[in-house]
């Protein structure tokens, strides 16, 4: 008998429909007993068997492949259809559980039934809300991608976390850690930065103890640590040429078109969206371009053009999430946080260094 021969978040369902002898469940699964070797509907009235020796399956005919035979108190085979509620409810659970982000409305669509119609009956028959329910099974998957030994952006982002920083902020309340500890305007935090010279201009490099936090390009040295001291207001920033010489290098020989790849370990405070859209960022080769549309797709979602944009101009580490690889529609250049005028030079530089 498989282990598990529906998707877990659905077994959890399943027990409570058994345990409550739901009859709105009859034919949206079979309930398996190890022991005894009968297959039941979910409201069978017979004692309830240990969970351990149960098994859930979606058809009869799996069921009897597995050797089972139909209990004779409830009769499995002869249920007549399914209860179309459940049915929809159980779709909206297997939706949930997937990758995508969906809305409610977006849900209720799929299954036919209005937004407030769809709320109510899955809490009523799950138990929690739909949000709820995605939130936890994200929840679930993330915590086992950090115990598989994920990072945890590399998590994050890996369980489809939303938009939404509340929801990143419930990851690490749940988890009692914290990804970063940028709450607060980096309170508690040290970080160490210097300025130096490079082909854009004075060049901001900052960190802290995990990695690089700001990168940033300007005219003049003032504006660099004011924007340093706005993003960090909180934080315990001190100018130390000594312990950024390492990544000054680096950076410096990358754009100079010596290095290509520019892979430094970064400690930056951002939403789930923006982590997702940075990854993306980090992951165009260089010398080549990619539009916000690209990456909005990329994020399964073409309406994000937008927010896709605002990601990029929310880049706190210049070249290192290599914001300026991304333009318009048109091959327009569009923004960049450290002028435009530089966002050119960077791709020029890109571009004639073959
Ligand atoms: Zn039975």
């Amino acid at each position: 008998m498989p282990e598990r021969s529906l998707k877990d978040m659905e077994t959890e369902v399943f027990w409570n429909a058994v345990k409550t002898n739901d009859a709105r469940f009859d034919g949206a699964f079979y309930l398996g007993v190890k022991t005894t070797g009968i297959y039941c509907r979910p409201s069978c009235r017979a004692r309830t068997p240990k969970r351990e020796n149960v098994a859930f399956f979606p058809t009869i005919q799996l069921a009897e492949q597995f050797g089972l035979r139909a209990c004779l108190r409830c009769k499995p085979k002869e249920i007549r259809g399914r209860d179309s509620q459940i049915t929809a409810i159980l779709k909206v659970c297997e939706m949930l559980e997937s990758d995508d982000l969906f809305s409610l409305d977006m849900l209720a669509d799929e299954v036919g039934l209005s937004p407030s119609h769809l709320q109510r009956s899955f809490k009523e028959i799950i138990g929690v809300s739909p949000k709820k329910y995605a939130e936890a099974k994200r929840m679930e998957k993330f915590k086992n991608e950090l115990r598989s030994g994920s990072d945890v952006t590399t998590a994050m982002y890996d369980v489809g976390f939303g938009s939404s920083s509340r929801l990143y902020e419930k990851a690490s309340e749940n988890l009692g850690m914290t990804p970063t500890k940028y709450k607060k305007g980096g309170q508690g935090v040290e970080i160490n930065y210097t300025i130096t010279d490079c082909e854009l201009g004075r060049i901001l490099v900052a960190r802290t103890i995990k990695g690089l936090c700001n990168v940033a390009f300007a005219d003049d040295d003032s504006t660099l640590e004011a924007s340093l001291k706005k993003e960090y207001p909180n934080a315990e920033v001190t100018k130390d040429a000594a312990v950024l010489k390492g990544f000054v290098d680096e950076i410096l020989i990358h754009l100079a078109g010596k290095k290509k790849r520019l892979d430094l370990p970064l400690d930056i405070q951002a939403t789930a969206f923006q982590m997702r859209v940075w990854e993306l960022l980090r992951k165009i080769p260089y010398g080549e371009t990619v539009t916000y549309t690209q990456i909005a797709e990329q994020l399964g979602d073409k309406k994000k053009v937008r927010a896709v944009a605002q990601a990029c101009a929310s880049n706190r580490v210049a070249v290192v999430i290599p914001c300026h690889r991304v333009v318009g529609k048109d091959g327009k250049l569009s923004g960049y946080r450290w002028g435009v005028e530089r966002k050119s030079k960077l791709l020029e530089a890109e571009s004639c260094d073959e």
